[in-house]
């Protein structure tokens, strides 16, 4: 199995190649060079697997013998062991035929782990068979930076180092960050807000050579073993309702579209899907492609569901690429496009998409009026991102014979702002993290500059 990329003119690359390089060359995003089936004995046999085991076997073609078996199921069990549910990312049945998948049992309570938490193994495991050390640079308002950090604290071969905005992000979300005091976590605080921290963060994979010839790591959602470790919930969850014999259908709160394209490559491997529901907030440029193709970029809007807060979304170039037949000219052409005018995609692949996706956008309002009629209708607590997705389940879903899977993208207690703002108490943090607002925190403030950023950096690398 080779990897290539999405605008056809970069080299093609190894698994291991693939997951210490993240962006390609040529701009574009790297892809299987095929999609490994996954045939109906073969979706049976999974039927009362544990998620690790299951795990193993759908990620495996991807891996291609690049890790042996032994290994990488001990890579598996391990990243798997940290979440706090025996399940893993257990079903909660909400009603006669709608489902919550939990994702958001990991060490930081939102689906970002279940990806992080085998990608930092993944990495440690090839550095340490090169004898390579590499540094980790990431920019966060939020999830992702502490769920990379949650995924490399024990990793003996990387540094990471996390930029948030000083003063910016909520306490939750920055003592989810701060409190990890591994001698491989480096938490900044930039004075400056989240662009300030990203354009940094930019600069330094343009020009590495502040680092002395160390490998820098991208660990965003570009990175193509985010989407592999995503692929397997949706297969997990497919086969607990009953397929290959029964179809499902799923409602993703998107916003770069990793979490739904990793969906859509579970159906391409033969998981049968009737439909997929791109749920978005009031940042609807999924939505407004998918229902009026309208492809251009509007002003950033601040939400209550700040995970999805996004102008681009840089996964949908995955799709864009299916849709269009795998032209990667025709791909790079259309976000050319995209990035100096508002475009719209051709009439074929436009056709195509739309016979397996729907979308729906939910706006603060209406995330509010979501929260309450949930809890009223079913006594769950719904964080705001997974409310755009239960209001876009109810709204969008062509049937309603086809059990509907609403991924549930973070535990209600991380964004508790918009539970109280609905109406509600509070949410209690769940009993491992109790103690988070008493913990010692350890970060640095640095000023939004570019140089005292990156010696801040070479320094302090091991
Ligand atoms: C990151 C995130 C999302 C969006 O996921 P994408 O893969 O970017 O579409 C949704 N909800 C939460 C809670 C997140 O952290």
């Amino acid at each position: 199995m080779r990897y290539v990329s999405t605008r056809g003119q970069a080299p093609t690359l190894s698994f291991e190649e693939v997951v210490l390089t993240g962006m390609a060359s040529d701009g574009g995003l790297y892809v299987p060079e095929s999609i490994p089936p996954l045939s109906r004995e073969e979706l049976e046999a999974m039927a009362g697997c544990s998620y690790a085991e299951i795990a193993f076997r759908v990620m495996k073609p991807y891996v291609n013998g690049e890790i042996d078996d032994d290994t990488f199921r001990g890579i598996v069990r391990d990243a798997y062991a940290t979440f706090s549910h025996e399940a893993v990312v257990p079903l909660n049945q909400l009603d006669a035929n709608h489902f919550l998948l939990e994702l958001f049992h990991g060490p930081t309570l939102a689906f970002k782990d279940v990806a992080l938490q085998l990608l930092g193994r993944i990495l440690d495991h090839f550095l340490a068979k090169r004898g390579e050390r590499a540094v980790i640079m990431g920019a966060t308002s939020g999830d992702t930076g502490s769920a990379a950090i949650e995924g490399c604290r024990h990793c003996d071969n990387l540094d990471i180092f996390i930029l948030h905005p000083h003063n910016r992000v909520s306490e939750v979300q920055r003592r989810q960050m701060t409190s990890v005091l591994a001698n491989n976590v480096f938490n900044i605080a930039i004075e400056g807000n989240f662009d300030d921290a990203q354009a940094m963060v930019k600069a330094s994979f343009a020009d590495q050579g502040f680092l002395n010839g160390t490998r820098l790591v991208a660990v965003n959602s570009i990175n193509w073993a985010r989407i592999m470790a995503q692929i397997v919930y949706y297969v997990a969850a497919g086969v607990a309702l009953g397929a290959p014999h029964r179809q499902v259908s799923f409602c993703v709160p998107s916003a770069n579209f990793g979490n739904v394209f990793a969906g859509y490559m579970a159906y391409r491997m033969g998981l049968p899907v009737k439909q997929f529901i791109v749920a978005t907030n009031a940042n609807d440029i999924l939505h407004r492609t998918i229902a009026d193709n309208d492809f251009s970029k509007q002003a950033l809007k601040a939400t209550l569901a700040p995970s999805m807060d996004i102008v681009v979304s840089s996964n949908f170039e995955r799709l864009l690429f299916e849709a269009y037949e795998r032209d990667g000219h025709a791909v790079a052409a259309l976000l050319e496009r995209f990035q100096q005018e508002p475009t719209a995609l051709a009439e074929a692949p436009l056709e195509k998409l739309r016979a397996l996706f729907a979308s729906h956008s939910v706006d603060d309002t209406t995330i509010l009026e979501v929260i309450r009629e949930a809890h009223h209708r079913t006594k769950e607590l719904l964080d705001p991102h997974t409310a755009t997705g239960y209001r876009a389940a109810e709204r969008s879903r062509s049937d309603a014979e086809t059990p509907m899977i609403t991924l549930a993208t973070a535990h209600p207690a991380k964004f508790a702002e918009a539970v109280v703002k609905a109406g509600f108490p509070g949410v209690p943090l769940p009993p491992h993290m109790d103690d988070l607002l008493e913990r010692e925190e350890r970060y640095t403030v640095l000023p939004a500059e570019l140089e005292q950023v990156q010696k801040f950096v070479a320094e302090n690398r091991r």
